[in-house]
């Protein structure tokens, strides 16, 4: 066939996919999860377009980001207007935010949302161009209550998926002044070995050293064990809210590891930022990540209100579920399956068929096997609990044979019945 995946993409199919985590079956767990996990918490969901103004995205991210110079997907309109899909979530929501004046109806707003995101990325493993993630703001919220709340949601939600062993690695960027201090210390710390960073590393060192500590670089690494620390550059204000987001980690029994090299890659976010990290899938993986962006809101011309938040890759999430033999659902069949044999028989469970669904009972007709015994290989590939076999002679007594897949009882059941047999085998 001529036509394939574009680069970067897949495909998400039902059981008969080989790759688990493309399963249909999983996603949908893992969104339920989420979905419900968040609502618990009392995050409300919130729906913006793939695609926004480009000057969005270029504001929000920061015009010089990897994200908006190497890896959006830009596209002119007929109208010539600049339009970018949606590389992350949180710019779209701020700007939906803004754009439908929610600060006037509320102190706090907790938004959550689910999509996909696009970024054109090199083509490596657990990277797409068409990738999905869940995330939360907590628009609003300057408390350190805040910054813990959505911690701990991040943790309930692999502690619902299955996944208890995840580490917590906290750490605060500070605010501008802290920011501004702990610069010219690390930039000091780095001078003398300028000529051996790596060259990202060595490009950063004016613009932006902080991101330095981002690198994964072997020879930075080594470079940054003895840097200095931003623990110990943090300014009054900002240690004061480091240490109670703490204090209510530890008194909700939420452990965390401090990790003075956590500072994300995202130009704008201030004082908390954190991973949760889990083995399962080797070295230190994160599998979700987020922090305080006090500054985003005014930047993009709206209130001066602050922000907390995190995102987590859905890819990822389930791959590091997989990888940790995490119980995940399988994909459930139809509680009756019904197979005719002939032609008259069809329309009748075809009517009994019917009958079931308006009752909320999944049902499926073979309109297709001609052998009682290629209908039943049929019923067992679909994990049917049901199988109601309707060949002449049971047509004309308007009876079904239903047989139980499991245990292989059988019991006669007339047509007319039949709905009711399924609601009471439902309810034992
Ligand atoms: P970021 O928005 O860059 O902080 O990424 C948050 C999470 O999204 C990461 O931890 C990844 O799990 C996931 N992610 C980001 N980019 C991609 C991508 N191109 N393909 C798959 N997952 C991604």
């Amino acid at each position: 066939m001529d036509y394939q995946l574009p680069k970067g993409t897949f495909d998400i199919l039902p059981a008969f996919e080989k790759e688990p985590w493309q399963r249909s079956a999983v996603w949908q767990f893992l969104e339920e999860v989420l979905r419900n996990t968040a609502q618990d918490f009392g995050f409300r969901e919130i729906r913006t377009p793939i695609y926004e103004r480009s000057e969005l995205f270029q504001r929000s991210v920061g015009e010089t980001s990897d994200i908006v110079t190497k890896e959006m997907f830009t596209f002119l309109d007929r109208g010539g207007r600049s339009l970018s899909l949606r590389p992350e979530g949180t710019a779209s929501v701020i700007r939906a935010f803004l754009e439908h004046n929610l600060s006037q109806k509320a102190h706090v707003h907790k938004f959550f949302y689910c999509g996909p995101m696009f970024r054109y990325e090199r083509p490596q493993s657990g990277r797409y161009r068409q990738f999905h993630q869940f995330g939360v703001e907590a628009i609003g919220a300057k408390d350190p209550a805040q910054d813990a709340e959505v911690i701990d949601l991040l943790c309930e939600i692999y502690r619902r998926l299955g996944l208890p062993k995840i580490i917590v690695q906290l750490n605060s960027v500070g605010d501008a002044e802290s920011r501004q201090n702990f610069r010219e210390a690390l930039q000091n710390h780095l001078r003398p070995h300028f000529s051996v960073l790596s060259p990202e590393s060595q490009l950063r060192f004016e613009k932006n050293p902080l991101r330095i500590l981002d690198s994964k670089d072997p020879k930075d690494i080594e470079l940054l064990a003895h840097a200095p620390s931003i623990q110990n550059f943090l300014s009054p204000a900002s240690r004061e809210h480091f240490d109670a987001v703490c204090r209510y980690l530890t008194q909700n029994d939420i452990t965390y590891e401090l990790n003075d090299k956590i500072v994300r890659g995202l130009d704008y976010y201030t004082n908390t930022v954190f991973e949760v990290t889990s083995s399962a899938l080797g070295a230190q993986n994160a599998i979700g990540a987020g922090g305080r962006f006090d500054g985003l809101i005014s930047s993009l011309g709206g209130p001066n209100l602050p922000a907390v938040g995190f995102a987590l890759g859905m890819e990822r999430a389930l791959q590091t579920l997989l990888a940790s033999q995490a119980v995940i659902p399988e994909e459930t069949g139809p509680l009756l399956y019904l197979l005719p044999l002939g032609e008259e028989a069809r329309s009748a469970c075809f009517r009994v068929a019917t009958a079931c669904r308006r009752q909320k009972i999944s049902a499926e007709v073979d309109f297709y096997s001609k052998k009682i015994q290629t209908g039943l290989q049929q019923a067992i590939r679909l994990k049917a609990t049901l199988c109601a076999v309707v060949g002449s002679e049971e047509l004309l007594k308007k009876t079904a044979q239903i047989k139980h897949l499991e245990n292989h009882t059988q019991e006669e059941v007339p047509f007319e019945e039949i709905s009711t047999y399924c609601k009471r085998f439902l309810s034992v």
